[in-house]
C-alpha cells in the first residue's frame, strides 16, 4: 500500500490538487468556446443549421487529412451510418474487438448485423491482424465474391478495429487482410483524434472512419462525432442519410428515402470549433503528461502503455498494466477511496449479456489485459 500511497501523492501533486476529487478526463474550455456559443444565440442559429457545423466539418477534414468529414450527433450514429453505408445488412456478420466501449457493438446490433469478437494485440490493445487472419482463415471462404462464415452460413461484411485509448492499431495489416475477403473497414477512432500510423491520421485507412466528442473524449461538443472518409460517393452520401435524406430545395420537404436525424447542432459545433482551436496545445499537453508518467512508473517498476512502434499516440487515457487481477482490484479501491479515479477497461463486449452467444477467437490477450488493465487521470493539464 505504501506504494499506492506514493503513486496517489504523485497525481495529486502532478495535477495540484492536494484535496477533492480528480477524474479520469475533464474537458477543458480555455478559448474561443464562449465567444462562438454566444454568436449561435445572437444570431439564433442554435439548431441544425449554421457556419459552425460546416466550419467544423472542415477544420476536422484538414487536420486528419480525410477527404470528407460529415458532422453527426455523437459517435455511435457515427458508427451507426458508416456500417449502413458499408452494406452491412440484418443478419450479416461484422468482426471487432470484445474489448471496446459498448458503442462500437450497440451500433453494429442496430443495423440488425451480429458481431463476432477477436481477439487484440498485447502492445497495441486494439484488434491483433494475426488473430484476424487466423480467425478467417479457420472460419471463412470466398463465394462469388462475399466472404461468408462457414459455420454460420452468414456474410462477413465489415471489420471494426478500434484504436483504443488513443493508440494506433495495426491499421494497415488489418486493411490488407480484409481486402484479401472482401470485407469493408470502418475505424473506431473514437479515442483517437490527432493520434497517427506512420504519419497518417487514424480514421482515414478504412472506407470510413469515426470520431467522438463526447464530454470525455480529447475535444469535446458536449456530445457529437464525426465521419470520415475519402469517397466522395460515399461522403455525400453520408450527409444526406445522416440530415433526414431531404432533397434540397427552399421550402419544399421532400426526402426521398428513410434517413436519419443525426445531425449536429450548431452550439455543439461552435464549441468544437473552438476547441480544435487548441487541440495541438491539447495534444502537447497529454503527450507531456505521458512522458511524465512513463518515467514515474518506470521507477516504480508498474508497466505503463507507450505508443506502439511508428506511431504517434494522443495518450487520450493514460493506461497502467499492473501485475494480475488481485493487485488491479486493490489499486483501482485505493484510488478511488483516495478521491482519485482509475478503472478497469470496459467490461468486455463477450461477457455482456446481450451479446455473450456471439463468436469469439480464444481472446486471450483480451482476457488477460481485462484482469490488469488501469485507466489513470488524463485531463489536459498545461502547468506541467
Ligand atoms: C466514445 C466512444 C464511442 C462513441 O461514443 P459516443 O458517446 O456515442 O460519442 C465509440 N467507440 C468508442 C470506443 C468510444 O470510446
Amino acid at each position: 500500500m505504501d506504494k499506492f500511497k506514493q503513486i496517489a501523492d504523485f497525481i495529486r501533486d502532478k495535477f495540484n490538487t492536494p484535496h477533492g476529487p480528480i477524474y479520469l478526463h475533464e474537458p477543458r474550455f480555455y478559448g474561443n468556446e464562449k465567444k462562438y456559443v454566444n454568436e449561435c444565440i445572437d444570431t439564433t442559429f442554435v439548431s441544425s443549421v449554421g457556419k459552425f457545423v460546416t466550419r467544423f466539418e472542415e477544420m476536422i477534414a484538414e487536420f486528419t487529412g480525410a477527404k470528407y468529414a460529415i458532422a453527426t450527433v455523437n459517435g455511435t450514429a457515427a458508427l451507426h451510418v458508416s456500417l449502413l453505408l458499408s452494406d452491412v445488412k440484418p443478419e450479416d456478420e461484422v468482426i471487432t474487438q470484445a474489448l471496446t466501449f459498448i458503442a462500437t457493438a450497440n451500433a453494429i446490433s442496430y443495423t440488425g448485423a451480429i458481431p463476432i469478437f477477436v481477439d487484440v494485440d498485447r502492445d497495441t490493445l486494439g484488434l491483433s491482424p494475426d488473430a484476424l487472419k487466423a480467425f478467417l482463415t479457420e472460419n471463412a471462404i470466398l463465394q462469388d465474391g462475399e466472404c461468408l462464415n462457414k459455420r454460420t452460413g452468414k456474410r462477413i461484411k465489415a471489420c471494426v478495429p478500434m484504436h483504443t485509448f488513443g493508440h494506433p492499431c495495426r491499421i494497415e495489416e488489418i486493411i490488407e487482410i480484409c481486402k484479401q475477403y472482401n470485407i469493408d473497414v470502418v475505424e473506431d477512432s473514437a479515442e483517437s483524434l490527432g493520434s497517427y500510423y506512420k504519419g497518417k491520421h487514424t480514421g482515414t485507412f478504412g472506407k470510413f472512419g469515426t470520431l467522438s466528442f463526447n464530454g470525455n473524449k480529447t475535444i469535446t461538443t458536449g456530445g457529437g462525432g464525426m465521419i470520415l472518409t475519402n469517397d466522395e460517393r460515399l461522403g455525400k452520401q453520408a450527409k444526406h442519410i445522416t440530415t433526414t435524406a431531404k432533397v434540397p430545395h427552399p421550402w419544399e420537404f421532400v426526402h426521398d428515402m428513410t434517413g436519419y436525424n443525426y445531425r449536429l447542432t450548431n452550439i455543439a459545433a461552435a464549441l468544437g470549433c473552438a476547441q480544435m482551436e487548441q487541440l495541438p496545445g491539447f495534444l502537447k499537453a497529454k503527450r507531456k503528461m505521458a512522458d511524465v508518467y512513463a518515467t514515474f512508473f518506470n521507477q516504480q517498476g508498474i508497466e505503463f502503455v507507450t505508443e506502439p512502434k511508428n506511431c504517434l499516440s494522443n495518450y487520450w487515457l493514460n493506461t497502467l498494466i499492473l501485475k494480475d487481477k488481485a493487485e488491479q482490484d486493490n489499486f483501482i479501491e485505493f484510488m478511488n477511496n483516495q478521491g482519485i479515479m482509475v478503472r478497469p477497461i470496459w467490461q468486455l463486449m463477450n461477457r455482456l449479456a446481450m451479446y455473450n452467444k456471439c463468436q469469439c477467437d480464444s481472446l486471450e490477450n483480451t482476457k488477460w489485459l481485462a484482469d490488469r488493465v488501469v485507466n489513470i487521470p488524463s485531463s489536459v493539464i498545461t502547468n506541467l
